[in-house]
């Protein structure tokens, strides 16, 4: 077995991705020596004791970080700024601050002014995720075969960085480094644009009259069911994506919007052409993921 990349390391979140670190660390040994856990409620740390994924469970955050040459925030980008400011007293120096945030521009806004001196921070956001969360809902092979972005900053540490990488390459992931506004920008479209889409739509549906709604359950299974899906996302992560990645979303939004109206008026006119082509698209952009496995 390699060395493992860090020795001791603090998941600051045990949710959906901080579990799923937590069982891959486990399953290969090679991440980190040591695997502490740490979160707000009560009912979680005893839950993450049970499932016994982790080697220490800490409830006090400052000491959970105590000593350890890597941590990684795994809770909702809002909570990073409340998050950070009770952990950076305890950061030890030499140790490498990460996170798995969904925003990167919130992320160093919020995290760079507290890190502490001799403390690397190095942002990344794997792009892996299902719409479950809590420490159950978490699985080794999240990370498989999909992508992670580092964000790293101009003056973060090689050295740190590369240990970054090393340890979502064991996760299984493919690495990319981009720099916090294209990668925000980036997300809005292919993660954030849809979210707000598939909410928004769940929410026409049920503004629809009562029995009009019991049909659109009923006969569900077409497109809708897809929006469904992404709809039932967790409602503290996704609140705290929109606020934080405000104005790439709203710039996405307002293509969409454009693109959206000029579809609309091809069926108001009868356009055809223009309607065949936009399925085109489409189906080209599903083939093309389809090729690259990441459908
Ligand atoms: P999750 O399953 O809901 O877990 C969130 C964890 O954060 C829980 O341990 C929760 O603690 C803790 N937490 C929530 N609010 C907090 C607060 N205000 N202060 C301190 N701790 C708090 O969420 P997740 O899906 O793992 O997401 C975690 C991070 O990963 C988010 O930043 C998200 O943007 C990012 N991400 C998510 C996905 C995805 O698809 N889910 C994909 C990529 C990245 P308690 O259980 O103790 O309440």
């Amino acid at each position: 077995m390699a060395e493992p990349v860090f020795n001791r390391l603090c998941l600051v979140g045990i949710g959906l991705i901080g579990s799923s670190i937590a069982r891959v660390a486990k399953k290969r040994g090679d991440i980190a020596r040591t695997v502490v856990a740490t979160t707000r409620r009560a009912e979680t740390l005893a839950r993450v004791r049970e499932l016994g994924i982790v080697d220490v469970v800490e409830d006090d955050l400052g000491k959970a970080v105590e000593g350890c040459d890597c941590v990684v925030l795994c809770v909702p980008v809002g909570a990073y700024a409340g998050v950070m400011a009770r952990i950076a007293p305890h950061l030890a120096p030499g140790c490498v601050l990460t996170d798995v945030g969904s925003t990167k521009g919130s992320v160093v806004r919020d995290l760079s002014p507290l890190v502490p001196p001799g403390v690397q921070l190095v942002p990344a956001h794997p792009m892996a995720g299902t719409e479950y969360s809590g420490p159950d809902a978490g699985f080794a092979e999240l990370f498989e075969g999909r992508y992670c972005i580092l964000t790293p900053l101009p003056d973060s540490d090689p050295a740190a960085v590369e240990k970054v990488r090393e340890m979502w390459r064991r996760c299984g992931s493919m690495i990319e480094a981009l720099d916090p506004a294209t990668h925000d920008k980036i997300v809005a479209v292919v993660s954030h644009l849809p979210h707000l889409i598939a909410f928004t739509i769940c929410g026409t549906a049920d503004d629809l009259a009562e029995e009009t709604k019991e049909a659109v359950l009923k006969f569900a299974a077409s497109g809708f069911r897809d929006f469904t899906r992404i709809a039932a996302s967790d409602i503290d992560m996704w609140r705290d994506i929109f606020l934080n990645n405000r104005e790439a979303l709203l710039e996405m939004l307002a293509r969409f919007s454009e693109d959206a109206h000029a579809l609309g008026r091809a069926v108001r006119y009868g356009q055809a052409e223009f309607i065949e082509d936009r399925i085109r698209r489409g189906r080209k952009i599903r083939h093309e993921l389809i090729e690259r496995k990441q459908a």
